[in-house]
């Protein structure tokens, strides 16, 4: 559904924002949590994917999968029943890799957000998770990620860079379709939060730090993949240069109007730019709080 238009890099913002409908979903004036379920309200046929557990959180995520004995138990059965029924619609978006579906399927989006909005988890929309930012939806989440894997390598990816870490879901996904897994968050009550959030689950693949996403992480660049889950006006240059030759770089764009930027990195000094889809996320910021 989305069509693609490729072009060099640089290029003035006005090139992802414009007002044009290149670009965009069919039909879809702009992407909202709101518009998206109401698109996948309006399928009715879909054969949702079989996907297969990953074995990372099979094994080593007790929340998951709780003993007989658990009093936790008919939650995290409805749990799971749940976030079945969110990746079946996640089909139906378009969202087509196995592998990013199986990791939407196995990461207990329930246990990121505040537990007065767990019964809101699998819902498709951002929810908040404190200091004014919010979780991304699972549509934008499993998209952007689907992006990232569609790669030259067939999707693999050896090191994955996230910025604006937040709760920390994302990364959790991640960590199931990249080998090493490093994000960033600027605040550090967030900071704090995904740590403790993830702790329980001994994710041995993910080092989160606390710092200004907008340099990067020079000292363990380049990265096959970065992934930015806020939006600047533009994308900052520091992270083109810790890609990978052949690596890609995913990030809304933008200000009011956002859009999502595929940026691939086609050689020591070239870059080439798709844009995709509208988006709306939080704003990228300066500096560490
Ligand atoms: N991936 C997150 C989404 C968090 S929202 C999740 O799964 O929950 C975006 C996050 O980006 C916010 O937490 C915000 O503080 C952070 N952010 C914004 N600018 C940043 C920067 N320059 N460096 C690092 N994080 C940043």
């Amino acid at each position: 559904m989305t069509s693609k238009k490729t072009r060099q890099f640089p290029l003035p913002l006005s090139s992802v924002v414009d007002s044009s409908s290149k670009g965009r979903r069919a039909g879809i004036d702009r992407l909202t949590p709101q518009t998206a379920s109401r698109n996948a309200a309006q399928h009715h046929q879909h054969n949702p994917p079989k996907p297969t557990l990953p074995s990372a959180l099979r094994t080593r995520a007790p929340a998951v999968v709780p003993s007989a004995t658990s009093v936790a138990r008919p939650a995290m059965l409805v749990s799971n029943a749940v976030r079945r029924a969110m990746v079946d619609r996640l089909v139906v978006q378009g969202i087509r890799d196995e592998k990013v579906l199986a990791a939407m399927d196995a990461a207990p989006r329930h246990l990121f957000v505040d537990p007065a909005l767990a019964s809101q988890a699998y819902i498709d929309a951002s929810l908040p998770i404190g200091y004014h930012q919010t979780i991304s939806q699972p549509y934008i989440v499993a998209r952007m990620i689907e992006i990232l894997r569609d790669n030259r390598q067939g999707g693999k990816l050896d090191k994955v860079l996230e910025i604006g870490t937040g709760c920390g879901y994302q990364a959790l996904v991640l960590s199931m379709v990249a080998k090493e897994v490093y994000s960033i968050e600027r605040i550090k009550g967030l900071h704090e939060l995904a740590k403790n959030r993830l702790r329980p689950l001994l994710v041995p693949n993910i080092r989160l730090h606390y710092g200004d996403g907008m340099l990067g992480l020079p000292q363990a660049a380049p990265f096959d993949g970065i992934i930015l889950a806020a939006a600047g006006m533009e994308v900052p240059d520091a992270l083109l240069k810790q890609l990978v030759v052949g690596g890609r770089l995913i990030a809304p764009v933008g200000g009011e109007r956002q859009a999502l930027a595929l940026i691939e990195r086609t050689g020591p000094s070239s870059w080439s730019r798709t844009v995709m889809e509208d988006c709306h996320f939080v704003p990228l910021r300066k500096g560490v709080v």
